[in-house]
């Protein structure tokens, strides 16, 4: 299937030929022709997938239809911008990105988008505002801050969407989203988008959406196909001198590591900038615009490991990442799915490595319970597990969520060494629990 075949207009298809997309993504398939047909849509598609040209770009093409209408009709009101759709993002990162990819995908049409998020003064927010426009994308917070303000009105939106629904949930914008979603017109079409399918995003959806189609890229839950996973089992003290090992013998030039706490991965930065290899912290208690110019240096590869928190790292938009290390595990199973998600872009292949030490074995066991696979194991000649180590209890950070149940995950590896001393292994015998 061809982009020209799913009737976009020329001024859009013009533009994301500029990005070089040759032909659309699945979710692109199977959400455009939704969305234009006016229903509402619930679909499962991680970052990486393609998903924001995905509703951005039948968004652009329903707006582009409907202004059509308006100027031909005799009373269409002159000079007024009515705010047409609404896209809310978990993150400052997420809605940035999509910001950026809107402004690109709508490069030829004379369409005004905004992307307003918190952490920011609100004054040049409220003064954009003002001289009106049809696309806003915004963090829920924030945007409930400008409604207070009178600065947006809702009341003429046709399209909403909500993108990374599940961790909008996590991060506790449940009461926010309602709120918002009460200051809208009942009629409008609703789109929503999930890397995972819990109970909770069930209800959302069945609350939120009228009759959605259902599209789903990758099977629930599962994590990308192009992306190769492994484990590599490490005593809790060597993680910081494994990998920076593994940064240096294997030249990764950009990697994405990531850590539970922002203290960590600060700690972590530090580290790997005093062994050689230039890294910078990205998390929610920096300033917007010191983590706006840690993902440039990374983007432009003046650093080479950008140390992340799940919830900073949500929905980043790095082309070509090869690499993302856990150097802890989340304590949320399907955090790990999105971690993951960073890398295997759109055709491209990733690989993402875990370091686990003993103390994180049940939150492995979680993980692969979740995505229906063992994980292969790869050991480093030098950083063998030391058997004499016991568990210890992980402490548990400042997130709301708690940790998975702990359990024993014992388990019996093979191995066999490579040709670079890096010895790949199996675990075979906690199959059987799943
Ligand atoms: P997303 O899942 O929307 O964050 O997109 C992931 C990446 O894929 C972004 O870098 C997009 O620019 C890129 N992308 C989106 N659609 C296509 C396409 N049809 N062909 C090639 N790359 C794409």
């Amino acid at each position: 299937m061809s982009f020209d075949s799913l009737g976009l207009d020329a001024e859009i298809l013009k533009a994301i030929q500029e990005q070089n997309y040759t032909d659309p993504t699945p979710i692109q398939q199977q959400a455009i022709p939704v969305i234009l047909s006016g229903k509402d849509l619930m679909a499962s598609a991680q970052t990486g997938t393609g998903k924001t040209a995905g509703f951005g770009l039948p968004i652009l093409q329903k707006w582009g239809e409907q202004q059509a209408q308006a100027t031909n009709k005799p009373d269409a009101k002159k000079g007024k911008r009515p705010l047409y759709a609404l896209i809310l993002a978990p993150t400052r990162e997420l809605a940035a990105q999509i910001g950026e990819n809107i402004r690109e995908y709508s490069r030829y049409l004379p369409i005004r988008s905004l992307v307003v998020f918190g952490g920011v003064s609100i004054n040049p927010q409220l003064m954009k505002l003002r001289g009106g426009v049809d696309i806003l994308i915004a963090t829920p917070g924030r945007l409930l801050d400008l409604v207070q303000q009178n600065a947006v009105d809702l009341s003429t939106i046709k399209m909403l969407v909500l993108d990374e629904a599940d961790r909008m949930l996590d991060m506790g914008f449940i009461h926010d989203i309602r709120r918002v979603i009460a200051k809208l017109p009942k009629k409008r079409q609703n789109l929503m988008f999930s890397a995972t399918f819990s109970d909770e995003i069930k209800v959302l959806a069945q609350s939120i959406l009228h009759a959605p189609e259902l599209v789903a890229v990758a099977k629930t839950n599962s994590a990308s196909e192009q992306i190769t996973q492994y484990v590599h089992r490490v005593d809790k003290r060597r993680k910081r001198e494994l990998l920076s090992y593994l940064i240096g013998k294997n030249q990764w030039q950009q990697v994405l590591v990531f850590t539970r706490t922002k203290y960590g991965a600060n700690h972590l930065a530090e580290q790997l900038t005093k062994d050689g290899i230039k890294a910078s912290a990205i998390h929610g208690n920096k300033s917007q615009g010191a983590r706006t110019k840690a993902l440039a240096d990374f983007k432009s590869g003046q650093i080479r490991a950008l140390v992340a928190t799940d919830i900073a790292a949500r929905g980043l938009d790095i082309e070509l990442l090869p690499y993302v290390v856990n150097y802890e595990l989340p304590q949320v199973a399907e955090d790990y799915v999105h971690r993951i998600g960073r890398t295997g872009r759109a055709q491209n292949e990733g690989k993402a490595i875990s370091l686990v030490c003993i103390d994180e074995l049940p939150q492995l066991k979680a993980i692969e319970k979740l995505i229906k696979k063992t994980i292969p194991e790869l050991t480093t000649q030098g950083f063998e597990v030391d058997p004499k180590i016991k568990a210890e209890p992980i402490k548990k950070s400042s997130q709301r969520r708690a940790p998975p149940k702990r359990g024993s995950a014992s388990s019996n590896r093979s191995s066999q060494f490579n040709q670079d001393g890096v010895k790949s292994s199996s675990r075979h015998n906690h199959t059987k629990n799943k």
